[in-house]
């Protein structure tokens, strides 16, 4: 299914509400924005771009588009690179990209942010670092995009505030029918709680918007996390792959009780060659990476088959504290090395993940293979039992080897759930490689979905699979979905097919 073409008069009302200088319709405006990392360019091929700038000039757009036919496919940067980057599910469908409106208001008094969608994590960084950073950002291992975005999205950081769509608090959003509303306390016009209470009076809808396609996001209010009087942690590294299940095992209960509050993240061997070296710099041989290579990239980054890092935030004393359960915890399961860090405040502050500083280099990977490379995710979510990840572990392991794919993998960790993200590297010049991705990412699906393992979060070609996969008493979820949906847009103007949820006008899918 392709949505129909866009008519030169619709490009022409698009034009005369944003200014001629924010259409792009040319085949190179429609190339930039595909997505990269697309196993079929023409699934997600867009008809063009419309950016506008203001409230008001979305609203404008969605009545043209709902007159005339026309699906659009909001993003706040289109960053989301492994998931579908700026390109939309319906190819055809007409990309409303809204990073121009970048406007920050910071409440410093209480720590949060109300943002608009073109607000990058290193534009909220600068923004805070001339403020003093008196408060850190949690930021995704790609921190190239929006903040609003990848919270849309339930992109993950690294910090306690690192389960970024648990953080929003208060939307405004442009509904199909050109409706704005702002949920929570921002309904209660004038409320100073707007960014402090997340559920105002009746429904909260904050959670609506994200994942789905029932509007069009144009504010979003997210907690920022005070600046830590020190940050403590350890990095640590396993020796066999049968490692994972304990380390789980120890790390759960103590993320449970709320001695860590960071969400740790257990990855795997190729984690730093995948972003430092090219896999025929370690072999030429074809089919997953054979033990040998495996124990020679091991050796070269001195790593294990699993690392892990755990980190503290917060006041010197109770992290002090609490590195000693963590050091005693950890003890017990014999690590091949444990590398203690420490920070106060006042000191140099190291780039990273875990200090909350913008960082682009995981996306390195997307190199490994050479050519046109890129990754795609594959996310299941598992209970955090150190039996069911070994497992998962070992039933996709294989079909990594079956399928002659370089594992790439980590469980990173919830309140109370593991994340399995897996990222499937790949190389859009290698034919033979290609032909595989489908077939794997289809049968590790099935394989999750036999254990009653669903995906947090797909790519634009497995969001109908998956939604499928959510199938409790015939799908209802997904009736529920599409009827909301066919009340809220019933001419299927936002996002047909996000996360699975086509409108009736536009029913039958992808194809
Ligand atoms: P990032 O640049 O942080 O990666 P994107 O702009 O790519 O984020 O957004 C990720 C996804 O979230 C998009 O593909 C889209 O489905 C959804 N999305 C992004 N921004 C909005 C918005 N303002 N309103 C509704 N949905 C959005």
């Amino acid at each position: 299914m392709k949505a129909p073409p866009v008519a030169a008069a619709t490009i022409a009302a698009f034009a005369a509400i944003v200014g001629k200088d924010h259409v792009f319709f040319a085949p190179e405006d429609q190339a930039s924005y595909q997505d990269k990392f697309a196993i079929d360019d023409a699934r997600h091929h867009p008809a063009g771009a419309v950016a506008p700038a203001s409230v008001e000039e979305i609203q404008a757009i969605v009545r043209i588009a709902s007159e005339r036919g026309v699906a659009l496919w909001p993003i706040s940067r289109g960053k989301n690179l492994g998931y579908g980057g700026s390109a939309p599910l319906l190819a055809g469908s007409v990309v409303l990209d809204l990073s121009r409106m970048k406007k920050i208001d910071y409440d410093e008094a209480n720590g949060t942010v109300l943002l608009e969608p073109g607000v990058g994590f290193y534009d909220l960084y600068d923004f805070l670092k001339a403020k003093g950073m008196k408060h850190w950002l949690s930021v995704p291992g790609n921190s190239w995009g929006s903040v609003v975005g990848n919270a849309l999205d339930r992109g993950m950081g690294y910090t306690p505030y690192g389960e970024h769509a648990t953080r929003i608090c208060g939307i405004e959003a442009v509904m199909a029918d050109g409706l704005v509303v702002r949920t929570g306390m921002g309904a209660l016009d004038g409320a100073p709680t707007w960014q402090l209470y997340r559920f105002g009076f009746g429904p909260g809808w904050d959670q609506m918007f994200v994942q789905s396609n029932f509007g069009i996001v144009t504010k979003m209010g997210l907690w920022l996390m005070p600046a830590p009087e020190s940050l403590m942690g350890m990095d640590l590294e396993f020796d066999r792959p049968d490692d994972l299940g304990p380390l789980i095992d120890a790390i759960a209960p103590l993320r449970r009780e709320g001695l860590l509050q960071q969400s740790p993240t257990i990855g795997n061997w190729l984690r730093a060659a995948a972003v430092v070296t090219t896999r025929d710099q370690w072999t030429d041989r074809p089919g997953a990476l054979p033990d040998d290579v495996i124990a020679a990239i091991r050796k070269k980054f001195n790593v294990g088959w699993w690392g892990v890092s755990l980190r503290l935030y917060g006041r010197e004393t109770v992290n002090k504290a609490a590195y000693a359960i963590l050091e005693q915890e950890m003890g017990k399961l014999k690590p091949l090395s444990m590398r203690p860090t420490t920070w106060r405040t006042g000191e140099p502050l190291e780039a990273t993940g875990w200090t909350g500083t913008p960082l682009t280099m995981p996306m390195q990977n997307a190199n490994w293979h050479g050519g046109r490379g890129g990754h795609i995710g594959f996310s299941p979510i598992l209970p955090q039992s150190g039996a069911a990840a070994q497992a998962q572990f070992q039933r996709t392991y294989a079909r990594y080897r079956e399928y002659g794919m370089d594992y790439q993998a980590s469980f990173a960790f919830g309140e109370r759930h593991l994340i399995n993200v897996n990222a499937v590297l790949i190389n859009k010049d290698d034919a033979d490689l290609m032909g595989r991705v489908d077939p794997f990412l289809k049968h590790l699906i099935a394989d999750a979905k036999a254990q009653g393992y669903g995906e947090y979060r797909t790519h634009l070609d497995y969001m109908d699979a998956v939604a499928g996969t959510y199938d409790y008493n015939k799908g209802a979820l997904g009736q529920l979905n599409r009827k909301v949906k066919d009340a809220l847009d019933p001419r299927g103007v936002i996002a047909p097919g996000k996360s699975g949820i086509w409108p009736s006008n536009r029913a039958g899918g992808q194809g």
